[in-house]
């Protein structure tokens, strides 16, 4: 756990960049930092490793008082993830992967076999271990960035706006991993990040600061959509803020209806046009179509994404029913299998309901 108490950081100039500043990331989770540009985010990431020296109060890791702790020791315990990566550009990727670990003094060996493990494990092929950052894509040096920051498997981890400079179909794919791998590690994490989006998308915890480093809002990602402290908040979380509460919706209370599901080329019996759900032999759904002549033809597939009924959220169902041509979205058991489908017009009826009960919560 890394905590905030009282801290306040006043720079010569007379600027203060963050004010009076409490709380707790808790251990094994992700807090995102999230403001607007000149918030103080960055200045809170870099007083925890004492990159900048707070004015007052104290800072915890683990208890720890990270001004009384010896600085190299405690960020032994810290890896540290920039925007761009930072790598070393005359390096190789795994010497990069590898430098707290020479630092530490490690074997050499081993600490290489690690570092080609960490390069698989952030979704590299282990070949690029002998490239140089150059070599690589913007992308793929940002995962060379969370391997290095792993290298000496510390407890806390701290990024700094981690995928803002790439594109967004490799920000997508990032985040997807980033979560995969935090799902495995459960390290303590703080994040900076502008991105709203990205913070609802990663954050467990979000802490959202206002101008002048001041506190406006800490909660789950639901909590502060569903109830936003202020004005402030409100309008950082921009008019989308009602469809992303629907992705902290779960939808396990509502009641799917039996749409006929067929296999390819079997017989239905159904009228020609009827919209049908297409299974495979383990009954898990494929597709949608149309039956023509009694029997639905290979040539008539649109393909559908599932939705789990156990995990799937409101989000999910509206994005599968409004992208199906049947208008309707494809519900599934824990094991895949088809159960039934929704119609996007009930979709939303009972999104409003749910919606409206979290809010009153
Ligand atoms: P963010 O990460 O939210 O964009 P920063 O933490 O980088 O914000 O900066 C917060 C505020 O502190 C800004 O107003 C910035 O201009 C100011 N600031 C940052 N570093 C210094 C410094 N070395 N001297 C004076 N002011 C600074």
């Amino acid at each position: 756990m890394i905590e905030f108490i009282d801290v306040v950081k006043t720079y010569d100039n007379g600027t203060t960049s963050v004010a009076d500043l409490s709380f707790v990331a808790p251990t094994g989770k992700i807090t995102v930092l999230v403001g607007p540009s000149g918030c103080g985010k960055t200045t809170t990431l870099r007083m925890v490793n004492r990159l900048i020296e707070q004015t007052s109060g104290s800072i915890l890791l683990g208890g720890e008082d990270n001004a009384k702790t010896d600085t190299i020791r405690m960020r032994r315990k810290i890896g540290y993830v920039i925007q761009n990566a930072g790598l070393f550009p005359h390096q190789t990727v795994i010497d990069n992967v590898c430098a707290v670990p020479y630092l530490n003094k490690s074997d050499k060996r081993s600490a290489q076999a690690r570092a080609l493990d960490l390069l698989e494990l952030v979704g590299l092929d282990r070949s690029y271990g002998s490239r140089y950052p150059w070599q690589l894509s913007g992308g793929q040096q940002q995962r060379v960035g969370v391997a290095r920051a792993l290298a000496a498997d510390p407890p806390y981890m701290l990024m700094d706006e981690p995928f803002s400079a790439v594109d967004p179909i490799v920000r997508k794919q990032l985040q997807a991993e980033f979560l995969r791998i935090q799902g495995d590690l459960a390290k303590t994490i703080v994040m900076v990040t502008h991105d709203i989006d990205e913070a609802l998308k990663l954050g467990d915890r979000i802490i959202v600061l206002k101008e002048g480093g001041v506190l406006a809002q800490i909660g789950s990602p639901a909590e502060i959509l569903a109830n936003p402290a202020d004005q402030f908040v409100a309008d950082f979380l921009g008019e989308s803020r009602g469809y992303h509460a629907l992705n902290f919706e779960r939808i396990s209370s509502l009641d799917p209806e039996r749409t006929p599901s067929v296999q390819l080329e079997a017989p239905v019996a159904v009228r020609d046009d009827a919209w049908v759900v297409v299974c495979d032999a383990l009954e898990k759904p494929v597709a949608w179509a149309r039956a023509e002549g009694g029997i639905v033809a290979t040539d008539r597939l649109s393909p559908t994404t599932p939705v789990s009924h156990d995990h799937g959220s409101y989000r999910e169902l509206l994005d599968a029913a409004l992208s199906s041509p049947a208008g309707r979205a494809v519900v599934v058991d824990g094991g895949g299998r088809y159960i039934g489908t929704l119609g996007s017009d009930a979709v939303i009826r009972s999104a409003v309901d749910a919606l409206a009960e979290e809010r009153r919560a």
